[in-house]
Formats: structure tokens, sequence, C-alpha cells
């Protein structure tokens, strides 16, 4: 079981595999935040608590909300604001550095 934990520990993901990708992304909003996404099915990841302290934020096209820790700012995980969108962000910055360093990293470039 992979963790990722905010800094202050207050949002916590769980997902039963490691990413094999991280995406680096550098669409306006990633590069700023300097997140590396791995992409799992919503259903995969196990958001504790499942109602987190977190703070959204929302742009562009409004596909996206984006969480970041509302006590320590960290940017964890994205949620598509379309329920069919079977796909959600893990920011992989926030699990192990080994479990990091085993993933290939994709670059990806966007809005
Ligand atoms: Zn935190």
């Amino acid at each position: 079981m992979i963790r990722a934990s905010c800094h202050c520990g207050a949002v916590v993901l769980e997902v039963d595999s490691p990413p094999v990708e991280v995406t680096d992304c550098h669409c306006s909003i990633c590069r700023r935040y300097g997140t590396l996404w791995a992409y799992y099915a919503p259903e995969r990841v196990r958001v504790l608590p499942s109602d987190p302290p977190t703070d959204v934020y929302v742009w562009g096209d409004r596909t996206l909300e984006t969480h970041r820790c509302r006590n320590c700012g960290c940017v964890s995980h994205w949620v598509a604001i379309d329920p069919g969108v079977d796909l959600m962000g893990v920011n992989a910055r926030l699990m192990d550095p080994e479990v990091l360093s085993a993933a290939r990293t994709r670059y990806s470039d966007g809005p």
C-alpha cells in the first residue's frame, strides 16, 4: 500500500499500487505547483479523511478541482468535476521519494 501525505499529515491518500509513470505537466498551473501527477481511477484512491481539510482551486474550462491542504498548503490531488470522468490525479511528490524515483517521468505540455 502506497501513501501520499501532505506535510502536516492532515490529508492522506492511499493507493494499492505504486505509480509506474508520473506526469510532469507543464500546463500553466502545474508548472507553478511543481506537481508530479500519478493518475488512478477514483475508486482506487482512498482519501483520508473522506472529506479532507482542503481548499479547492478551479480555473479555465472548470474540468478539475485541485485540492491543497488548508493547514500546510501542499497540493495533494485533483478530482474531475464531471463524475463521468474515471480519472483522478494524486501528487506523487507526496509519496516516499523511493516510490517516486522508481516511476518513469512523462513530460506533458498543456494550456
Ligand atoms: Zn497538510
